[in-house]
Parts: structure tokens; sequence; C-alpha cells
């Protein structure tokens, strides 16, 4: 099949749009798509310390990449890039050689921090355990609030992470499975909150198979691999449900996407933003009372070994 822009051979079929689309105009689309995204929302402004949280997978390398390129030449705006290890063996000691070749290859501070040393045990240690909850669950909290301490410890005003359009979509039918409207709500917040870093998601329209080749097209270095953990999910039923649908109804990633924007209003109405206050435990951010970290620490300490630190 040749591009519908120039005739060359084409390297993808954008089904939502039925666009065919050569190697460069490829690139050309989902840059369009990511700096048309970053202008409107004013995503990186004059003077921002970006800290990207990088995973080492095609994600976290098109986000920096792109924030790179986008904004090098600008002294005023600074990047640093913060992994997580969480401690997954076969996996995340993969993926961070890759996250430092890229950082390496750009001139980006990169900054690792692991769950072992933050938290006391690896996440594959957690999960030896009986446990209640679900390995992401586990992995996502711990992650979290390590991501915003380490952004906010070295002074970043913006962490940018590599949502694409998939992992929102996926993200509102969760919730909708769920029957948590509350948290769909929280899913746009109205305004920043003391102690939590803004968050920005420069992919958020661009679906993952796209993200995936312009990575490969680019030649950014990633790690392909999977979580072991990941099929253990709702959201990887979800994701294969939403991949069926998508493949025979072209643009229906979009199309929740925008439905779900044309709902926010109403959501917002009905739950108001409230403001958070300090965990009892450690201080970080939350709901009320204690937070979800201190929660599951306590747990794991319930449930036996490892020794966890305060
Ligand atoms: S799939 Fe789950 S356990 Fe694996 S890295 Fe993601 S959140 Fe963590
Ligand atoms: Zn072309
Ligand atoms: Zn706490």
């Amino acid at each position: 099949m040749a591009c519908d822009k120039c005739g060359k051979e084409a390297v993808v079929l954008q089904k939502y749009s039925g666009m065919h689309l050569c190697a460069h105009h490829e690139i050309e689309d989902v840059e369009r798509k990511i700096k048309k995204r970053m202008r409107q929302d004013r995503m990186v402004v004059p003077g921002d310390h970006v800290a990207v949280a990088m995973s080492g997978g095609k994600d976290s390398a098109v986000t920096l990449s792109i924030l790179f390129e986008t904004f090098s030449m600008r002294p005023d705006i600074k990047f640093t890039a913060i992994t997580i290890d969480e401690g997954i063996d076969g996996y995340r000691n993969f993926s961070i050689p890759r996250v430092k070749e890229l950082c390496d290859k750009l001139g980006v501070p990169h900054i690792v921090v692991s769950f072992q040393e933050e938290v006391g045990c690896t996440l594959d240690e957690m999960l030896t355990h009986e446990r209640k909850e679900a390995s992401c669950t586990y992995c996502g909290v711990f992650r979290r609030t390590l991501l915003n301490t380490t952004a906010r410890n070295i002074g970043a005003n913006k962490l940018a992470t590599g949502h694409n359009l998939d992992d929102d979509a996926q993200t509102v039918l969760l919730n909708v499975m769920n029957g948590d409207t509350e948290r769909l709500a929280r899913l746009r917040p109205s305004r920043p909150q003391e102690g939590l870093i803004p968050r920005i998601k420069p992919l958020m329209d661009v679906p993952e198979r796209e993200v995936a080749l312009y990575a490969f097209l680019k030649g950014l270095p990633f790690h392909m691999g999977e979580c072991p953990y990941a099929r253990e999910s709702l959201r990887g039923e979800i994701k294969d449900m939403l991949n069926d649908f998508e493949s025979r109804h072209p643009g229906t990633k979009y199309s929740i996407m925008r439905g779900f924007d044309n709902m926010v209003p109403c959501l917002k109405e009905k739950y108001p933003q409230v403001p958070l206050t300090k965990c009892e435990i450690c201080g970080e951010p939350g709901i009320k009372g204690v937070c979800q970290g201190c929660k599951l620490k306590e747990r794991i300490k319930i449930i036996g070994k490892p020794p966890l630190k305060d």
C-alpha cells in the first residue's frame, strides 16, 4: 500500500482515520498529535523542571525523546529522568539499562529509586506472601508515592508520564466497570494539590500501537518485555477487550475519551475536588487519615517477613 500523503511505501494503516502513512508521515503525525496536546494544555511552560517517569518501555522513551527534542534548546526548561525499580526479576533489570542508554545519549540526568531501599523489600518479595490485593495495587501505590516524593525532592514542578490513549481509555473503562465514578472524576483534577507534583501526559492522544511504531522508527532504545504480573490484572482483560473492539470498530478508544471528557463537568459537579490532608504516619498527601501506602506497608508487616523500613 502507498502512503496517502506522498505515495511512498506505507508502514501503517490508521484504521480510525482511514490513512495509510509512510515512516516519515507517521512520525510527523505522531509528533503533531503530541505537540498539539502539549500546546493546548500548556503542559510545559518557561521555568519548568520536568521529572520524567521512565520505566524503560516504549512509552517513556518516546515521552522523554519528544520532550527533549521540543525543549532542549530552551535553557530555562530542565529535565530529570526518574526510574522506580520495583524489583521485578527478569523484567526491570532488563529495562533500566535502556533508560540509561537513552539518558546518556540525550545528556539527561537519571535517578533510580528502588522499592528495596525505600519500602524495605522488592515487589517480588511482597508478592510471595499471602495477600489480599492484586500485584498492580502494591506496585502502583508505592510507585506513585515514590515518583511524587522523588520529583518533589529534586525540585521538579511537573511529572511527565508515558500514558498513551490506550492506557487512558482502559482506566476510564476500568473505573466504569468498578462503578467508581468518584475516582473517574479525579482523573481530571481541577487544580494542583499541595504536596502533589502535577502530572502531564504528552502521549494521551496517541494509540499504543503507534507509540511503539514511532519508537521503533526513531531507533529509540526501549525494552519490549511485558511485566510478568501484567496478566493478573483486570486491566489486562480490559486491554484485550478494547483492542478487539477497536479492530472491529476503529476509533472506539478516541470515542471513549471524547465521551469521558464530555462527562467531566457533570462528574466535577457531583464530586468537587476535596483538599488533601497529610497522612498521619508518613506525612504524604492523601485523602484522609492514613495513606494507602502506609496501610499496605502495615498489611505486609502483619503477614510477615521481610522486615520493612519505617
Ligand atoms: S503490570 Fe502491575 S506489577 Fe507490573 S509494573 Fe505494571 S503496575 Fe507494576
Ligand atoms: Zn508519506
Ligand atoms: Zn502514609
